[in-house]
């Protein structure tokens, strides 16, 4: 992708040379330049939490090098506004970029996923407006505001400087560039629209408003006389004031923070250009000392399920950036928290592979679990239509934790919500302590019935005894399900019960074992035409308007793991499923009475295909079924 200009002279070679941006990077510019129109003033943050970024970086660097850092100690972000230019400049002295990284950096999105990221964008622009949002646009957004954008750095501890530069088009240019200080400049050259963005006083309200908390000073010069006064030169000698509180947030005081603080803060370190949902903010003396600001999201990142997607939190030590993703400081069913850690007590040193070890770590990793727990559980007490929010877009993730999280189990089954036999609407809104609260008297098991589909399982001919009854049945019908459930087997003292099992304890009436049903002389004729396909036949207990229903052995693989297994080419060990009629249904007591054996035989094949269907299954051949109807129809029309 390179298209070096040919330079005779081996010293310049170097110099300037133009690439084109990787495909991706391209297409998220165009759309970002269309899509976020609306709300163009983010671009200040996201340039101004790259230039916090590079500083803590360094900061860090030079905990080992401090000649990294030198004379050049007084760490700083500054605006150079230049109305009359119509340019922005956004200065840091952080870590800086050498030449390669300037071409890998501005040059491509590094985030795997991105692809698909891109192929979900509709061309609507406030759909697409949230899901760039999620993804984080970074600094590309410079060319909401700017047609063209300069870069100029010098990464710490190196000499060459490097100036990229880019109308945010198909490509970008890159040249050596002398005597540049230490760290990062980019300059802006608005757009004729966006001349505001070179107005003191608009500026100063956006670093307000989304970079306050930034623990690093942002500088503007003193506003002199008429805003936007200055030109370039002017600005740069004139005397420098900071403008925001430049106060790390975390470390002041719960009590003296704004929501809208929390909220800005949050933007920062997420991306995210929505708020978050809910947070929670604590300071831990005594033994181990830390500090922790947690977040959980409105919105599920576009690769939540990504494994290798980045998450965990920002980790600090005595108030020094170490590192983002530290993922050690919480489970992987909590990956969709974000926030910051910073403890007094770790090492300035510690690294990705200390903390995987280190018990201090685990001490706190188990106190953030149950923090996020306690929060959603507030969350879900306090603001029930939230927590539905927080549910239909991470619930899938904390059911993860039922498998993994034996410490916080009873935590995480209170905040499971179900789909519900009693409800018409598909929405997960049952937790279990309503389900128990709701239970009909002589009831100790939990019910629950699983399929591939909320419309299977809401229509499942297994729930019509519970219907019936009044006693309500949890529905599930994701794929995680049947692998959470076999993991879960009481909740208060009660234990669940799949209601498509052989075994079906209901309230008030003998249990009704799979092996001990004296079959009677249907029941007999019925297996006898059904032969190997099941395991055994017997009248039902649980169909009051269906005529026949297939029911499970109780060591037997569900339809959703059956298919798991099947997808990824295992061998799905074979199990018979039981056959129950309904003796009450007028088919079945016209089955009983008919006395043509081939007749029968055909009929019975019909309602097992039926009792197949009615439970989600595929059948084994279906254009023998189809040819069986028609057989019947034809006999019926011509009868
Ligand atoms: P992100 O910050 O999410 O990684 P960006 O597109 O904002 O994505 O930036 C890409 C990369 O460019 C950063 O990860 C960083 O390595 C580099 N970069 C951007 N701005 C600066 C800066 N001011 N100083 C040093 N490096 C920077």
């Amino acid at each position: 992708m390179t298209t070096s200009t040919d330079q005779a002279d081996p010293a310049a070679q170097a110099t300037a040379e133009s690439y084109g941006f990787q495909t991706e990077a391209r297409q998220l510019l165009k759309l970002m330049i269309h899509s976020l129109y609306s709300n163009r003033e983010i671009f200040l943050r996201e340039l101004i939490s790259n230039a916090s970024d590079a500083i803590d970086k360094l900061r860090f660097r030079a905990i080992g090098s401090p000649e990294l850092v030198g004379d050049d100690a007084e760490f700083a972000i500054t605006l150079l506004p230049d109305a009359k230019a119509g340019t922005l400049s956004i200065v840091d002295n952080g870590i800086g970029m050498t030449r390669q990284e300037v071409i890998d950096h501005l040059g491509t999105i590094a985030r795997s996923g991105t692809a698909e990221f891109l192929a979900q964008l509709s061309g609507d622009q406030k759909r697409d407006a949230a899901l760039i949002g999620q993804f984080g646009v970074g600094f590309y957004s410079a060319f909401i505001v700017a047609d063209e954008v300069e870069v100029f750095t010098r990464g710490a501890g190196t000499d060459a400087g490097t100036r990229w530069t880019s109308r945010g088009e198909d490509t970008f240019t890159v040249e050596d560039a002398p005597d540049l200080p230490r760290g990062t400049r980019v300059v802006l050259h608005l757009k004729a629209d966006a001349r505001e963005f070179a107005e003191d006083y608009r500026l100063r309200t956006i670093v307000r408003r989304y970079s306050d908390h930034i623990a690093v000073p942002v500088r503007m010069p003193k506003a002199a006389g008429t805003p936007g006064d200055a030109t370039d030169d002017a600005a740069a000698s004139a005397e420098l004031e900071t403008v925001n509180s430049a106060k790390a947030l975390w470390t002041r005081s719960r009590s003296d923070i704004a929501d809208d603080e929390y909220q800005a803060f949050y933007k920062h370190i997420s991306h995210d250009f929505g708020d978050p949902l809910t947070w929670s903010h604590n300071r831990v003396e005594g033994k181990l000392e830390y500090t922790s600001l947690l977040y959980v999201p409105k919105q599920a990142p576009f690769d939540l399920w990504n494994r290798d997607a980045p998450r965990g939190l920002k980790l600090y030590v005595q108030r020094v950036f170490i590192m983002d993703q530290a993922e050690q400081f919480l489970p992987l069913y909590l990956r969709f928290v974000k926030g910051v850690v910073d403890s007094n007590d770790l090492p300035l040193n510690v690294s990705r592979e200390i903390l995987q070890q280190d018990e201090r770590v685990t001490t706190i990793r188990n106190a953030l679990t149950k923090r996020v727990l306690g929060m959603l559980q507030q969350l879900a007490d306090q603001q029930p239509d939230d927590y539905h929010a927080f549910w239909d877009e991470f619930g899938t993730v904390l059911k993860e934790g039922t498998g993994e999280d034996y410490a916080n189990r009873e935590a995480l089954l209170k905040l499971l919500r179900f789909s519900s036999s009693k409800s018409t609407d598909r929405a997960p809104r049952t937790g279990l302590d309503a389900y128990l609260a709701g239970m009909i008297e002589g009831q100790d098991r939990i019910y629950y019935l699983v399929a591939d589909s909320w419309e299977t399982a809401h229509r499942s001919p297994h729930l019509e005894v519970f219907r019936e009854r009044g006693i309500e049945v949890l529905l599930l019908h994701e794929r995680i399900d049947e692998w959470m459930m076999a993991n879960l087997h009481e909740y208060q003292g009660k234990t669940f019960q799949d209601v498509t099992r052989a075994d079906l304890a209901l309230p008030g009436e003998p249990a009704q074992p799979a092996d001990d049903e004296p079959a009677g002389p249907l029941a007999e004729r019925i297996a006898a035409a059904l032969g190997e396909r099941v395991e055994k036949v017997r009248p039902s207990r649980r169909l009051k308007d269906s005529p026949a229903c297939l029911v499970l052995g109780d060591d037997a693989l569900g339809p959703q793991m059956r298919r798991i297994m099947e997808a990824t080419g295992q061998k799905v060990p074979e199990s018979k499923p039981l056959f129950e009629y309904n003796p009450a249904h007028a088919l079945v007591q016209r089955l009983d009475a008919e006395q043509d054996e081939d007749r029968f035989r055909e009929l019975v094949q019909v309602l097992f295909d039926q009792a197949t269907l009615a439970g989600g299954g595929a059948l084994a051949d279906a254009a023998s079924y189809v040819e069986r109807i028609n057989r019947l129809l034809l006999q019926l029309l011509s009868d």
